[in-house]
């Protein structure tokens, strides 16, 4: 017997990657940054648990102020949430009466929160190669999220592909899902006061090294932002807490940190990318922090399980279209070493 709503009776809930032991497993499942924040941020966080016998503040000061400045946008222009997931989630909740449209290989949730909210929702297939078309969501009328750069795929979408879409569609809502943008692609944040009808959104956890914080932000004009804090007051105000503020207000004081840690990830990236190439995968020309790839001679699923067996975690998604594909988080250059030093012996076995 359950007590659980009709409604909610066959909702398909989100498969988040594994969180395993650091120790026995190279983790390149979840797009984390393999890093550990900034020493500071470390302090900041410590010395906020003092106070945490008062509730967090509500306006989230202590992020907004340094985050509004660092885009060039108004601090009425920013909404925080516990983790962008929860900006996402008031989107498909509150924005989306005409219906959502989004692509067929994307961020899991997108289908989730569709389905959590019964808000009815238009999958629209990528393009063989996994580019998206914006024409193909012309006849479609109501909001539109896409992820850019894409995830699992990490292709990049040009500004000025969007920018055309959001003149074509100035009476309809569109979000830019921006998770991996430090890694690739220009932010279309800057665009924020020429177009009423953007709303983009970020997340601390990809970049900034702060995933366990939980931390997103919104940015859109001043209208759509109060009608987000409508819904954020009317379900939970302190929904950013406050040793995540202090970890977020921290990071912002810590950017030459920041930008060095996600210029290694580049690096590493484009090299890992070069590897793989060398060993027979074929590739997506990733812009996030994560790899996608296929090898012919081996299918997605035994890939994951080899590597598994040999203590490296990736991620493998089996749906139609992506299960020949891995998606692999790009970690530190020693870890991709494994990475790459383990792939060699596995194909090698194969060919024996
Ligand atoms: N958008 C995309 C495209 C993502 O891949 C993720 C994380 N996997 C998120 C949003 C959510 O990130 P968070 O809630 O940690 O900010």
């Amino acid at each position: 017997m359950s007590f659980l709503n009709q409604t909610y009776q066959n909702l398909t809930p989100y498969t988040p990657g594994e969180q395993v032991d650091e120790a026995a497993y190279i983790k390149l499942n979840t797009n984390e940054s393999p890093y550990p924040p900034a020493p500071n941020v470390q302090k900041a966080v410590a010395e906020a648990a003092q106070k945490l016998n008062r509730y967090s503040d509500i306006a989230v000061e202590a992020v907004a102020k340094p985050l509004a400045k660092y885009l060039g946008v108004k601090q009425e222009q920013l909404f925080l949430g516990n983790g962008s997931d929860e900006v996402l989630s008031y989107i498909f909740q509150g924005f989306t009466e005409k219906g959502i449209a989004f692509p067929d290989v994307t961020y899991g949730f997108y289908q989730v929160y569709s389905g959590l909210y019964q808000v009815e929702s238009t999958v629209v297939p990528l393009k063989e190669d996994f580019s998206l078309d914006l024409a193909e969501y012309d006849a479609f009328k109501g909001t539109v999220i896409f992820a850019n750069p894409n995830a699992p795929t990490g292709i990049y979408l040009p500004q000025e592909e969007i920018c055309a879409f959001l003149e074509r569609h100035p009476d309809r809502l569109v979000v830019v899902d921006e998770a991996y943008i430090d890694f690739g692609g220009k932010s279309m944040v800057s665009l924020i006061n020429q177009y009423k009808n953007l709303f983009v959104i970020g997340t601390f956890s990809k970049s900034r090294q702060l995933a366990g914080a939980r931390l997103g932000f919104g940015i859109g004009n001043t209208d759509l932002i109060a009608d987000l804090n409508r819904l954020r007051f009317s379900l939970n105000p302190y929904n950013v807490n406050s040793l995540t503020q202090a970890a977020g207000g921290a990071v912002l004081q810590e950017q030459v940190y920041v930008d060095q840690k996600v210029q290694e990830t580049i690096k590493v990236r484009e090299w890992s990318k070069q590897e793989l190439t060398k060993l027979g995968f074929e590739q997506t020309d990733s812009q996030g922090n994560f790899l996608f790839a296929k090898h012919p001679k081996l299918s997605g699923e035994s890939l994951f399980l080899a590597l598994r067996e040999k203590k490296i975690l990736v991620r493998w998604f089996n749906q139609p279209r992506t299960k020949d594909y891995l998606r692999i988080t790009v970690g530190t250059k020693e870890q991709m070493e494994q990475l790459i030093a383990v792939l060699t012996t596995i194909l090698n076995e194969v060919k024996a």
